[in-house]
């Protein structure tokens, strides 16, 4: 079995590659830090594996995910590399090609997005661009539609049986003479090729100096470093050993270039760039982000959404429900049975079901604005917002990414370098609206919010990113002190999707939704419903005197200051700990109604508009769901963080929606 390590820039098209190899559907997304874990995957053709390893620029990594790739290279059996150029960004890309050359593995060379090269006049001369890299086999492809893909995939035995040639630029004496002093020791051992090793460890790559220090001493190395760093810049302009090894590669690169590429027609992207100046604007870009998603949840309720899951629920609650009376009927099914199966499993899971619409719409519409290219724009304008208040620009990706899902969110963090920030990253994503705390919104602004559910449903994801800013400038003054970060987001070029990108990532965000009605939230209803059914008196109890009803009274004084003091709203906030959605299965099972607009009739006796938004404003923030609980013990590997972000959560919570209630009552709002 062959192995194939599939390594690449950022944003270049190795998932999409990666996809089309392996027939698989891993995430797809027009910006970096989208992969964050390697990926393994079977060849089409079963002759190997293929490794989809996080974009990275270079081998001396800077962040979790980028040591992801680098620990691969250092420790993992693999018979050859597959790395992924973007031919538009041909220059930059390279840097790491030729560390990875100096690696000396049979190497292979996908020459992605020949199509946008191309359109900018870009041409390349591949045979001689081979010829200089060391003979490489070298594939023009477009990731993106297939072409090509084919074709380098046929040569993937042919180029595992080469023996590679490890590419050697000379460094210059200084450095050729460390490094020669240093292979000298670590040759002959059970390790990667040695001057390769030697070249990273001058570059200052953490990953390797640990590696070599389990075969020489420390200090020694230290010394060899210092004295090495010290001759060059006292020699050269370099300000360090790694600016230094940085200048030989670019040189090397630009002579590269020189010899194979040319552009054959200066083309403007007016466009693009105008489209940008206007989008990323110091004023304009928030305003404009802001109509976007208002769009978005305008389309996702009033235009679309709210029609069919009116049409869902019609069917879920009417014909559906029927025929299962029917069925019951049939077989005889016990009382009990049937209300198991009609007043907890059809009210709980149909109740979450009727919003499966909303959900993909607005995945559907978080797609496009992602795979447009749109996204990384919006990312770049809160890049300086962020770090006006102490987080990384590329925090902003995790709390995009927690919209769909704050588990993924979280795990998003990885990118983030620097570890105060992301830990801090780590605990404010849950802030984000997820899409299960939708299907609760979606229940409330029908009910209370008819005819502004755009708007209502925007302030509060509007809410949540202010709270995580507002916090994240807290918490970075006082609990995480820290030095300042450098970040440049990269604009990646408008694309106009297609179809099968979105229709899949629309479905990889959306599956967990439904993958946990089908689950979870069905397990949930029947322990729901059951608690509902019995009471210390015995069974079918009236509802009041249920063992829910006992249990959600033990939170209503305590939630009563914040205009829902109802046993109903402690359970329901209850049970919504182990998944926002069970707050809906909830309410349908404590309120039983026979469709929604019943549900609502009875729903308005318990809420007000303001306490409804009250209500909304709590669960958006009061505690982050078990699984998300879960992903920040394993992210953070601390249990002091974990409670912390439990913790912090329920207070900002009550505090801000005992603001929202008073405050509201003040304004004569009721
Ligand atoms: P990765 O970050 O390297 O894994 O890249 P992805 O596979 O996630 O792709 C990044 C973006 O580039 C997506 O929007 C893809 O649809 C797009 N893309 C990938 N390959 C091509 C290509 O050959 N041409 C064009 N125009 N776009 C591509
Ligand atoms: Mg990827």
């Amino acid at each position: 079995m062959m192995n194939v390590a599939l390594a690449g820039n950022p944003n270049t098209g190795k998932t999409s590659l990666f996809n089309i190899l392996t027939g698989s559907y891993e995430y797809v997304g027009n910006w970096t830090g989208v992969t964050v874990e390697k990926k393994i995957g079977v060849l089409k053709n079963k002759a190997g594996h293929l490794i989809d390893l996080p974009g990275i620029y270079s081998l001396n990594p800077l962040s979790r995910d980028e040591g992801v790739a680098t620990h691969f290279l250092l420790s993992e059996e693999f018979s050859l590399i597959l790395n992924i150029i973007d031919a538009s960004q041909i220059e930059r890309n390279l840097y790491l090609t030729l560390q990875l050359l100096e690696y000396g593995k049979p190497m292979l060379i996908g020459l992605n997005m020949m199509d946008v090269a191309r359109s900018r006049g870009i041409v390349i001369d591949d045979t001689k661009l081979s010829q200089l890299l060391m003979g490489s086999r070298i594939v023009p492809i477009v990731a993106r539609t297939g072409k090509g893909c084919e074709v380098l995939a046929a040569d993937f035995a042919s180029v595992e049986q080469r023996t590679a040639q490890p590419l050697d630029i000379d460094y210059g004496p200084v450095l050729e003479e460390a490094v020669q002093s240093l292979t000298a020791k670590i040759e002959g051992k059970q390790l990667p090729p040695a001057r390769w090793l030697s070249l990273q460890f001058f570059e200052g790559n953490m990953l390797v100096r640990e590696l070599l220090e389990q075969h020489i001493s420390r200090e020694e190395l230290a010394d060899l470093f210092s004295e090495t760093e010290k001759k060059i810049t006292a020699q050269t302009p370099a300000k360090s050993l790694q600016h230094y090894i940085r200048g030989v590669r670019t040189d090397y690169i630009h002579s590269i270039l020189d010899q194979c590429v040319t552009k054959v027609k200066d083309v403007q992207y007016t466009f693009s760039d105008r489209l940008d100046q206007i989008v990323t604007n110091k004023f304009l870009g928030v305003p404009i982000f802001l109509l976007f998603m208002f769009l978005t949840f305008k389309l996702t309720f009033d235009w679309v959404g709210s029609p069919l899951s009116d049409m869902l629920d019609s069917f879920i609650n009417g014909t559906l429900t029927d025929m299962l009376q029917v069925a019951l009927l049939a077989v005889h099914a016990s009382p009990f049975i049937q209300a198991v199966i009609l007043k907890g499993i059809v009210a709980g899971v149909g109740g979450v079901l009727v919003f499966v619409p909303q959900i993909f719409i607005l995945f559907f519409l978080i797609s496009f604005i992602e795979d447009s290219g749109y996204m990384a724009r919006v990312a770049m304008v809160m890049d300086k917002l962020m770090e006006l208040i102490g987080l990384n620009g590329k925090a902003f990706i995790p709390m995009i990414i927690g919209f769909g899902c704050n588990v993924p969110g979280v795990m998003a963090a990885r990118t983030i370098e620097q570890p105060n920030e992301r830990l801090l990253t780590v605990i404010l994503t849950p802030l984000m609206s997820c899409s299960a705390r939708l299907s609760v919104y979606s229940l409330f602004v029908g009910t209370f919010f008819r005819h502004n559910q755009a708007v209502i449903v925007l302030s509060l994801y509007v809410m949540g990113i202010v709270v995580a800013l507002g916090l994240a400038k807290i918490f970075s003054s006082t609990l995480f002190k820290q030095s300042g970060s450098m970040f440049v987001v990269e604009l990646p070029p408008y694309r106009v999707p297609q179809w099968r990108t979105l229709g899949r990532s629309t479905w990889e965000k959306g599956k967990g939704f439904v993958r946990k009605a089908g689950t979870f939230i069905f397990g949930g209803s029947v322990v729901i419903w059951f608690l509902s059914y019995a009471g210390p008196s015995g069974f079918n109890v009236p509802m009041d005197k249920s063992f829910l009803a006992m249990i959600g009274g033990l939170f209503a004084p305590i939630l009563a200051p914040l205009g829902f003091g109802n046993w109903q709203s402690g359970a329901a906030l209850l049970t919504g700990f182990l998944a926002k959605e069970v707050v809906v299965s909830t309410m349908n099972i404590i309120y039983a109604a026979p469709d929604m607009a019943a549900l609502q009739g009875i729903m308005s006796h318990y809420f007000s508009p303001l306490t409804a938004y009250s209500f909304m404003v709590f669960l958006l923030l009061y505690v982050p769901c078990l699984a998300t609980v879960a992903v920040i013990k394993k992210e953070t590997g601390s249990s002091k963080w974990t409670w912390f972000s439990i913790g912090y959560a329920l207070v900002i919570a009550y505090i801000i929606a005992l603001v929202v209630f008073e405050g509201g009552k003040l304004l004569g709002f009721h």
